[in-house]
């Protein structure tokens, strides 16, 4: 490696708001044969929207978002934020929860106005053991259109399902166009369900898909792809994706993520434009050219 490329492909990234962090990681970007990414927040804005509530036989809308916007008002995932800015905006009095309760990877639970409240995935409501009965097919369909599929339980029985909306980044389906004419597989890795990840991920024109994976899991999956013998970047902006980005040859960090994320990475996308991973794996494989 001549410094003047390094120096010459460094430079370049910069003006770009491609931040390579050292010149191994301009050397591993020229080599990298699979892109895994996040899909909240780095393909997608990571702002959900609620688009849909549905309730359970018996139950009243304004009852379902009191009870489960009460969880969620303790929660930080991004989903309990837009749960609780419609509870709001349909000017639903708040409650108070008591003995909140986060389970990563799967949701939250509470107890409101005494009786407990399980709000989150599938994977939650099977520890509950809540069934879904006649929700189900509702849930099918939710998850079928792409949406995010959070279900409420109410003392052990399925209450109601609400469906978010998480918009892809405008330029997505571009930046993955891009390394597939690059020769570049891609994989979209994410917690969400398997039926909704598809949908976007289809969209997209992404390869690959990785679902329902546990926040602690995500780095064995990157491995699980280095041992069939791939050189793997990750894409990420989360906390969660922080293990995922150290364990992957290259890790790519959104600029708009967290520290976390931005701290491990070997390099950062400034602009958190997916359009930024194809540029930044053209840069290194312009600067190796130079080396030769
Ligand atoms: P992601 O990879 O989408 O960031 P997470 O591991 O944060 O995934 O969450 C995985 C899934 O767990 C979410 O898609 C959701 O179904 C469920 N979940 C987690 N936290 C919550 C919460 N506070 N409220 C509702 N659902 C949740
Ligand atoms: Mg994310």
């Amino acid at each position: 490696a001549t410094p003047t490329a390094i120096m010459v492909g460094t430079g370049l990234g910069a003006k770009r708001g491609v931040l390579f962090k050292n010149a191994a990681a301009l050397e591993t970007a020229a080599s990298v044969q699979t892109v895994v990414m996040d899909k909240t927040g780095t393909l997608t804005r990571g702002e959900p929207e609620v688009t849909d509530v549905v309730t359970g036989e018996g139950r009243q809308e304004d009852e379902l978002l009191r009870l489960v916007a009460a969880v969620e008002h303790e929660s930080e995932h991004p989903l309990a934020e837009a749960v609780v800015r419609r509870a709001q905006a349909a000017g639903v009095a708040a409650a108070r929860a008591r003995h909140f309760e986060n389970v990563p990877g799967h949701g939250a639970t509470a107890v409101v106005d005494g009786h407990r409240v399980a709000v989150g995935n599938r994977r939650l409501m099977e520890r509950e053991g809540v069934e879904l009965g006649p929700l189900a097919v509702r849930r099918d369909e939710l998850a079928a259109g792409g949406r995010t599929v959070v279900i409420a339980a109410v003392d052990g029985r399925a209450a109601g399902l609400i469906g978010l909306a998480d918009a892809p980044r405008e330029t997505a389906a571009k930046a993955v166009a891009e390394l597939r004419s690059l020769g570049v597989e891609t994989v979209m890795l994410t917690g969400d369900n398997r039926a909704t990840a598809e949908h976007i991920a289809g969209r997209l024109g992404i390869d690959t898909v990785i679902a329902e994976v546990l926040p602690g899991d995500k780095a064995a999956r990157i491995a699980e792809l280095q041992r069939e013998g791939r050189t793997v970047a990750m894409v990420g902006d989360g906390v969660n994706d922080a293990p995922a980005l150290a364990r992957a040859d290259l890790g790519i960090a959104i600029g708009a993520g967290t520290d976390v994320a931005i701290e491990t990475a070997d390099l950062v996308l400034v602009r958190s434009d997916p359009l930024d991973v194809p540029t930044a794996l053209r840069i290194g494989r312009g600067t190796l050219r130079k080396m030769r």
